[in-house]
């Protein structure tokens, strides 16, 4: 149907290794189509995607590193608390206290493989991260300052609370972000910035070439071939009506890896963190009852001494978010509609405030027009984080788990950060354990790839297996559906069902009840996604466009996340079922999977 036609062959500025660019026009539609070929391919530059394409660089690779936003304006720049090591800087501390910890707060339900991984590699990681210039917040001795979090302890839970949450202030991710993308620069990372990925391109045996991605700024679709693709794109905090992500969480990689016909791990497992700023989303991190802080319901009262008399406001986020819900449920909100709960930080002394929460301070005033030093901050149970996503082993590779081989990798593909699940969260991640997974397993997705390969070697060479030439066709064939999608929905009413639908029906507390309804509900609205309309179907800067391939990744997440909660009948974590209200290791103690085989965006073949 296309034609692909080398046009040009130069050598790659500053690393030997040579990229090749061709140049060729899909027939009669117009979309002009480059070819690039890479050692490897990052898609995604948060933390995540910035340490593996560092990573990657280091060990000689010639990388490229494709991302929809600057890579400085990623999620991970949001980050307020910080991120746990057994450092030991304020008392003693052992990395395997960190693993019981994280074991204990999955629910029992996390890789512990995965997890003595990462936290034997914590310390390791936060060093790393001082050497590269992340501007920690520091003791009075010049030691990395490290606040206490929840469900952090000592001595295997039976010692007193953890202090092993490094942090910068309240603006830890700012701070890593910064970090990062310097040392990218450092190292001659390729960046492609403004590049909406669009799909996997996978061959006819099920392994992974590369992506191809739309150039926002000017409308030309490009096709990144590389022997390691890792994805590295983040949560779907946005299939939900209220969250603390960024609206740019679309979980766009987990949907390219459904629509690769690959499946997606625990996805019923979402955090909702205790502490969203009430009417707006926004979060006050843990970090300010690490500091101090305290939950009081409209009597006054510290409830939280009742649900979990030794951690108190520290319990993990699941606990506290569970606690703040029934004492509302049970008319003991604050507020004329009794529907949140109260954060006090004004007990705590001004310099505390200044110093170690600031961004707080301020995040209080503009969006509750609060003064946290004489009043409390309205907040309520807010949806955070995907502990579920993109299976991978420990070393990042993507795998199948197919009956027969269930560690069998995806050749090709890799996966780090929110979008991934390695599963050392489990049901329930701790806090500041994420800036941790994001860099541990960026890195390692770098160090796996430089144990199977060599840079260069495969480069035009004979082991690089050429894409076919009509990989992606089927992507362009959806780009150019979507973009003359003339149906009677707008995009924005779609999604707010969506929103609405996940909201109500797949919320802290979940019945067969609620999520059945929400299984046929979201089964309607991924239909209606069929129906929707873009009124603006230019090629340059189309946010209409944009926002509407997010939505169909969004929907892919939403439906998944629905159908697997409907599907635990159990207690675990994160999903708390009120219909089924324990933990059932005998039936239970095992991952969800989770597929999509029907795509109305597609047009009608529907494959
Ligand atoms: C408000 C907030 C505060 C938090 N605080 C903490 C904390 O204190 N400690 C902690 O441990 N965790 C915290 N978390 C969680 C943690 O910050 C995130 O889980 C983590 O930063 C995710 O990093 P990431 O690299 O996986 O993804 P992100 O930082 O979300 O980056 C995703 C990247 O993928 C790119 N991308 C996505 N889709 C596409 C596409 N289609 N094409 C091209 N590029 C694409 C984006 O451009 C972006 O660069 C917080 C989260 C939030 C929302």
């Amino acid at each position: 149907m296309w034609r692909c036609v080398t046009r040009s062959l130069r050598s790659h500025a500053l690393n030997t290794q040579r990229r090749l660019f061709s140049n060729s026009s899909l027939g009669g539609s117009g979309y002009t189509v480059v070819d690039h070929s890479y050692d490897a391919v990052v898609v995604g530059a948060g933390g995540a995607g910035l340490r593996a394409a560092i990573g990657l660089s280091e060990h000689g690779f010639n990388t490229a590193c494709i991302t929809k936003l600057f890579p400085t304006r990623s999620h991970t720049v949001a980050a307020q608390g910080g991120i746990n090591a057994a450092l030991g800087n304020m008392t003693e501390d052992d990395w395997r206290w960190h693993m019981y910890d994280t074991v204990k707060g999955s629910d029992w339900l996390g890789d512990q493989d995965a997890i003595q991984y990462m936290c034997r590699e914590a310390p390791k990681a936060v060093i790393e991260l001082e050497h590269y210039g992340l501007p920690f917040s520091r003791t009075d001795d010049g030691k990395i300052y490290q606040r206490a979090f929840g469900g952090q302890s000592l001595n295997f839970g039976k010692g007193a609370q953890a202090y092993r949450c490094a942090c910068a202030a309240d603006r830890t991710g700012h701070a890593l972000l910064h970090t990062l993308y310097g040392q990218a620069m450092k190292h001659n990372t390729q960046f492609f910035v403004e590049y909406f990925a669009l799909d996997l391109l996978m061959d006819d045996e099920g392994a992974c070439q590369g992506v191809i991605a739309l150039n926002m700024e000017d409308g030309t679709l490009h096709r990144f071939s590389a022997k390691s693709t890792i994805l590295a794109t983040g949560g779907y905090g946005r299939a939900y009506f209220s969250a603390t992500s960024a609206h740019t969480c679309t979980g766009d990689g987990n949907a390219m890896v459904a629509r690769a016909g690959l499946p997606l791990q625990d996805l019923e497992f979402v955090q909702f963190h205790p502490t969203g700023i009430y009417g707006v989303g926004c979060l006050v991190t843990e970090g300010a009852r690490g500091e101090g802080g305290i939950l009081r319901n409209s009597e006054g009262e510290r409830f939280m001494e009742r649900y979990a008399p030794t951690a108190k406001d520290l319990a993990s986020r699941d606990v506290v978010s569970r606690a703040m819900t029934l004492e509302i449920r049970e008319g003991r909100g604050v507020g004329p509609l009794k529907d949140h709960i109260y954060l006090h930080l004004n007990h705590l002394l001004p310099e505390v405030l200044k110093e170690r929460l600031p961004g707080i301070s301020e995040t209080a005033a503009i969006f509750a027009g609060v003064d946290v030093t004489k009043e409390p901050i309205p907040v309520i149970p807010t949806v955070h984080y995907n502990m579920g996503g993109i299976p991978t082993n420990y070393y990042g590779e993507v795998v199948t788990i197919k009956d027969d081989n269930p560690d069998a990798v995806v050749p090709g593909l890799m996966a780090a950060g929110e979008a991934a699940c390695a599963s050392v969260h489990g049901a329930n991640r701790l806090g500041a354990n994420s800036l941790l997974d994001i860099v541990v397993f960026g890195r390692a997705c770098a160090n796996r790839i430089a144990e199977l390969y060599k840079p260069g070697k495969w480069i035009l060479g004979e082991k690089q297996k050429p894409l076919a030439k009509d990989a992606g066709e089927k992507s362009i064939a959806w780009l150019d559906k979507i973009r003359n999608a003339n149906g009677s929905l707008m995009t924005s009413q779609v999604r707010l069902n969506m929103q609405r639908i996940m909201q109500n029906n797949a919320a802290v507390f979940r019945t067969q009840s609620t999520l059945e309804e929400g299984c046929q509900l979201i089964d309607k609205t991924w239909e209606s996604f069929g129906d929707v309309k873009v009124t603006d179907c230019g090629l340059i800067w189309n946010s209409d466009l944009i926002e509407t391939l997010e939505l169909e990744n969004l929907l892919i997440n939403a439906c998944i996340t629905m159908y697997s909660a409907e599907a635990r009948k159990e207690s675990r974590g994160a999903h708390a079922r009120e219909d089924f209200t324990k933990r059932d290791d005998e039936n239970w103690l095992k991952h969800t999977v989770g597929y999509v085989n029907n795509f109305p965006g597609h047009g009608s073949n529907g494959d």
